[in-house]
């Protein structure tokens, strides 16, 4: 853990003020960041990870297929979680294709910043109904507040420790503390009950969008095939809630209607690259 990230812990943690949440299916947060200094630090902290990663080659150009293809969902996509948050009109809503095909995982930050790894498509070769369920359920996690959530357990546990390896030393100098608890948010797990709210909205979402519901089914399916690889990242962030698949298989039928009735013509929005 670097020094000045516990150092500045109690200065951050004085600046914030306990702010009390409610998210979309109605559960209190308590959360020592509110949403709005999660956006602002999860910014920062993406333009330094993306940064990285592009100078290492890393991030896929936005004309190949692979980007294309996400860029079409995800634009289904957030275009439904503006509709069920419309505040959400203004956040920076962006994708980015991240070439490592070791890493099954995905992630949405507080304001619309997302990411998607190449090997969850290449491992789990997913549909695009099922892919659109991945992004569903990671831009649930964002609307629904989850990332000030976990940058609030990360401050007050001080897990500092996660960086190692997600960040160069000088990225870590360089950024503030708020910024590096962003970091240290997506790479921690939700909670349970985070993680069946995110899988109720998620397949709500990619419902009114287009995607049938029950690829989420066949979604989770595949994710626990893959484990038998040594689980993936995306499983460590996201703890299975015990009836999980039960849970979507009861959903699933309700959110027919939506599906047949969006399937045809899902409004979509355009997804931007992040600032180069
Ligand atoms: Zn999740």
């Amino acid at each position: 853990m670097s020094t000045q990230f516990r150092i500045a812990i109690p200065a951050l943690l004085a600046v914030l003020a306990a702010a009390c949440a409610v998210s979309p299916t109605g559960r209190r947060q308590l959360a020592l960041v509110s949403e709005d200094s999660a956006i602002v630090a999860s910014e920062e902290a993406y333009a330094m990870q993306i940064g990285e990663l592009r100078k290492e080659g890393k991030i896929l150009s936005e004309s190949s297929r692979v980007a294309q293809r996400v860029d079409a969902i995800t634009g289904r996509l957030v275009a439904q979680a503006i509709e069920l948050r419309p505040d959400t009109a203004d956040w920076k809503w962006s994708v980015e294709i991240i070439d490592d095909p070791e890493v099954v995982n995905a992630w949405c930050m507080a304001g619309g910043r997302m990411a998607v790894y190449t090997g969850l498509i290449q491992k789990l070769d997913p549909t695009d109904d099922e892919l659109a369920q991945v992004m569903a359920h990671e831009i649930s996690h964002a609307v629904a507040n989850h990332t000030a959530e976990r940058m609030s357990v990360a401050i007050a546990t001080n897990a500092g420790v996660a960086l190692a390896g997600i960040l160069s030393e000088d990225a870590q100098r360089t950024m503030t503390a708020a910024a590096l608890a962003a970091a240290v948010a997506i790479q921690m797990p939700n909670s349970r009950t985070a993680e069946s709210e995110a899988d109720e909205i998620g397949i709500e979402l990619a419902a009114k969008a287009g995607y049938n519901p029950n690829a989420a089914i066949t979604l989770w399916d595949k994710m626990a095939n893959v484990a038998g690889n040594g689980p993936p990242q995306f499983l460590s962030t996201h703890p299975s809630p015990a009836n999980r698949r039960e849970k979507l298989a009861e959903l699933a039928p309700q959110m027919m209607a939506y599906y047949e009735q969006a399937r045809r013509n899902a409004p979509t929005r355009s997804v931007a690259r992040a600032e180069r």
